[in-house]
């Protein structure tokens, strides 16, 4: 750990009387938000400080401006690209506790909400009134609105819904010097001048500190029906799932798992997985029976196009065995590969078989095992290089290059949901002119003139 500076030092003693117990550089305290779920080194935080209101968050942006000391926001920590990772020593504002619904109105379908609270929460909270609010990644029972404003994280029902940027119609930002920005608005529509709170939307917390957020609810499809569909490969289980669309049914979910990703998972699934080279799960919602007409459709498309099995819920409990398969994939990945490199690249739905037999073309010379598995409906899979030890990872890594390369060749990103963080800050270029990535470079400087909002993040140094 580095030596505190002499300015963050000075920080600290300015900003005690305010916070006393809610400011910390107790090694404990700090080692809890050091890292992320990336699986990339730890950090360095010199200091951690938990805000209970905007106010507060302003005046720690005011005084570290003043200082020039770096402040990291931070959520819950499941971040998967290192963005909420410390790297010099900064002041990790740690916006957990701002974690209150405070206003809910389904008649005006939106909800105003502070960062901390845990995604899910607010969706149980509109569901009591027969609402929705649609994001909802798979760790969604852990990670924080504010994480996933920064990331704009999508999830398994973004297939019909879309990512969160579709449902985040205002922001309240604390930006560095303290100055407390509002953008957008509460009205369904608004197109007052530029869209800046879409800007804010994915930028990984290094234009300002979001202490607000005013989000789109929508009335909850109340019928959901899921099934289970079995393949002899991803790639025919992938060019089934285009005939699906082609029908004119949109699922709210449609995710993939290959074989390996099953074969991990099915010691500790209820479900009983079929064995099979590759499985969709798959969901359609709606407000009656026509639902089942829906999926019923998909399976009969599916076994014209390859399937070799269709198992449909019979009621909650077969559903949430199924959804709960697919929850497991990547924390029993990890378990069974510790150095695994997971990827998140999105492509054109068209391309994915394209993906998928180049993806383990490309692993094989080097002896890397590749799974594959993930939102195969909107074309965002994650393509997880399996290494057990530090070596293969080492060798893994030219590997992990060239699939970012090709999934930007066939018309993709080399990110479709985690973020560049510092994980990608290379290999933004693949995909981005060096003009559009000045551009950007240029609208930080317009939001933090001195760089001190999550130093190192989201952008080639
Ligand atoms: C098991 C697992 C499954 C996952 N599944 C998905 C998935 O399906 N889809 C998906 O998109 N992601 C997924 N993720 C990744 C992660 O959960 C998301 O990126 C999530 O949005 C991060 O939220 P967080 O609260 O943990 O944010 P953090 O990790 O704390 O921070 C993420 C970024 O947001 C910034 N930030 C956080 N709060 C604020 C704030 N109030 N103001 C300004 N900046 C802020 C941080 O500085 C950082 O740049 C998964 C992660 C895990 C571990």
């Amino acid at each position: 750990m580095h030596a505190r500076t002499k300015a963050l030092e000075t920080l600290l003693v300015r900003l005690n009387s305010r916070f006393g117990e809610r400011i910390s550089t107790d090694p404990d305290e700090l080692a809890k938000v050091s890292g992320d779920e990336s699986g990339l080194p730890k950090g360095n935080p010199g200091a951690v400080v938990w805000p209970m209101a905007t106010a507060e968050v302003a005046l720690v942006a005011q005084e570290a401006q003043e200082l020039g000391v770096g402040l990291v926001p931070r959520g819950a920590g499941t971040g998967k690209a290192g963005e909420s990772i410390p790297l010099g020593g900064e002041l990790v504002v740690d916006l957990s506790r701002m974690n209150k619904i405070l206003e809910l109105r389904p008649q005006d379908l939106y909800a105003v909400v502070q960062p901390g609270l845990i995604t899910a929460e607010l969706d149980k909270a509109a569901k009591e009134h027969g609402f929705m609010y649609p994001p909802d990644p798979a760790s969604w029972e852990s990670c924080s609105i504010g994480g996933n404003i920064n990331t704009n994280a999508g999830g398994p029902r973004a297939v019909k819904y879309g990512v969160t940027q579709r449902y985040v119609w205002g922001l309240e930002v604390v930006l560095a010097g303290g100055k407390v920005l509002r953008t957008g608005r509460r009205s369904i529509k608004g197109v007052a001048g530029y869209d800046v709170t879409s800007f804010i939307v994915g930028s990984e917390g290094t234009l300002g500190l979001v202490t607000e957020a005013t989000l789109h609810i929508i009335p909850a499809a109340p019928v959901v029906e899921t099934a289970w569909l079995s393949f002899a490969d991803p790639v025919t289980a992938s060019r089934a799932s285009e005939h699906i669309f082609a029908a004119g049914i949109t699922p709210r979910m449609l995710e993939l798992l290959d074989t390996t990703a099953m074969d991990v998972v099915r010691p500790k699934s209820a479900f009983r997985l079929p064995p099979a080279g590759a499985a969709i799960l798959i969901e359609c919602d709606g407000r009656d029976e026509g639902v089942m007409r829906d999926l019923e459709r998909v399976c009969e498309i599916a076994l014209a196009r390859g399937a070799t099995e269709s198992a449909i819920a019979q009621n909650d409990r077969d559903r949430e065995g199924m959804r709960r398969a697919r929850r497991l994939v990547s924390g029993s990945l990890k378990e069974a590969y510790p150095y695994k490199i997971s990827d998140d690249v999105a492509v054109p739905r068209s391309k994915m078989p394209d993906l998928l037999t180049r993806a383990q073309e490309l692993g094989a010379p080097a002896g890397i095992k590749v799974a594959a598995y993930g939102h195969l409906g909107d074309g965002n899979v994650h393509i997880n290089l399996l290494c057990k030890t530090a070596d293969e990872r080492e060798l893994a890594k030219p590997v992990r290059q060239e699939v970012l390369r090709l999934a930007v060749s066939l018309g993709g990103t080399v990110t479709g949901e985690h973020g560049i963080g510092i994980a990608k800050r290379s290999e933004l270029g693949f995909e981005q002119s060096r003009e559009l990535i000045e551009l950007q470079k240029r609208m930080k400087l317009a939001f933090d003139p001195g760089g001190i909002i999550n130093p190192g993040k989201a952008l080639p140094v």
